[in-house]
């Protein structure tokens, strides 16, 4: 006898066309569901897989109501986008995670105070605006580093004050014309991150690999980390607790230090897939886009189990991007080139996983 019917499948939104939502799209596609794609820039590199686009400004009110009302469910690939935007949105369709938690992700001060909150270690840290501000911070708590509160990513809107002949650095008192916050610089050996997704009363966290940055920029992840169980055990419980205290639904990364003690602190979070888990496309059962999509259909989330004892991600930065094709040559790679027009000297044009 034949059987026939309809399926309903639900639309995803993304605010941003950038790597991440590039890199989201195909994941969706193998749930049956379609993404629309919103970004000021009509040549934002997620724009080329999908045919939704939507090209306005954050501002544009009647523009991400047009978006909103042809979207199941929206999420976000960049946490810096207008909170009003997120709002906005919320009003005619569901927006996760929460825009609350992207406001909290915007303002480096916040989200340490969040973390001292919860009852994390944090860097020491403290609100400055002038230069006499950054000037007792030194000389009472040594080398430290100046960040924006708003804005910075990949190490922009950041300077290191190594010795006191830093504090008159042109670049101090640029860095103040905007909201900053100084930290103690931390003798870390180890940056981990740990990525979550939290649907309903279900949670699945991704193996935890180890993060190699260079001036401020990621360079590659290692997984499995080298650490001991107890400190990732450690990084894992503290990601719980982050997400029970704000009562977190949707994917959420946090950036953590590792001291030679095994102390782990908060660096920061963002309320989205991340760099530091594009290792997990061939590397794990499931993978942080998985993870994200799942959360946003409401579907279950299975724990995720590494698919190989080693993986790899390395960044292909700026011109390296040129050298793809050495890495085509080997079997167990994936290359992954964001379809980036232009290159320049720390871009992310693509990465490479190694598994
Ligand atoms: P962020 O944008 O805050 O993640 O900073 C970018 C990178 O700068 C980090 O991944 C670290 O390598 C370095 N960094 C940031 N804050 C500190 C800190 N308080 N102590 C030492 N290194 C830091």
């Amino acid at each position: 006898m034949m059987t026939q019917g309809t399926l309903h499948r639900k639309t995803i939104g993304i605010f941003g066309g950038g790597q991440l939502a590039r890199l989201m799209i195909p994941v969706a596609a193998r749930y049956g569901v379609p993404c629309h794609v919103f970004d000021r820039d009509a040549s934002a590199p997620a724009f080329q897989l999908t045919p939704h686009h939507h090209v306005a400004s954050f501002e544009d009110a009647a523009a991400i109501d047009h978006f909103a009302r042809a979207c199941d469910v929206i999420t976000c690939e960049f946490e810096n986008i207008p909170i009003t935007a997120l709002q906005r949105a919320a009003q005619t369709t569901r927006v996760i995670p929460d825009p609350r938690h992207f406001a909290m992700a915007q303002d480096r001060l916040q989200e340490k105070t969040m973390a001292q909150n919860v009852g994390l270690s944090v860097p020491l840290f403290a609100d400055v605006t002038t230069q006499n501000d950054v000037t007792a911070f030194f000389h009472q708590n040594g080398p430290a580093i100046l960040k924006r509160r708003h804005g910075g990513y990949d190490g922009k809107g950041q300077k290191v004050v190594h010795t006191a002949k830093d504090l008159h650095d042109d670049a101090i008192l640029l860095l103040l014309q905007a909201p900053c916050l100084i930290e103690a610089l931390v003798p870390f050996t180890h940056e981990i991150s740990t990525i979550a997704a939290r649907g309903g009363s279900d949670t699945a966290l991704l193996p935890i690999g180890d993060n190699h940055h260079h001036q401020g920029i990621l360079q590659k992840t290692i997984v499995p980390s080298a650490l001991s169980v107890s400190v990732l055990d450690q990084a894992r419980r503290q990601t719980l607790d982050v997400m029970n205290h704000l009562h977190y639904q949707g994917i959420l990364t946090i950036e953590w230090f590792v001291t030679a003690q095994g102390d782990v602190l908060f660096n920061e979070c963002a309320p989205r897939v991340h760099n530091t888990g594009h290792w997990s496309l061939e590397g794990c059962s499931l993978n942080q886009f998985d993870m994200a999509i799942r959360v946003l259909l409401g579907m279950p989330l299975p724990e995720p189990v590494l698919v190989s004892p080693r993986v790899e991600m390395l960044n292909l930065l700026g011109d390296a991007i040129l050298k793809r094709d050495v890495y085509e040559r080997s079997p167990r790679t994936a290359v992954y080139d964001y379809g980036k027009p232009v290159f320049r000297t720390g871009r992310k044009m693509g990465h490479v996983t190694f598994f």
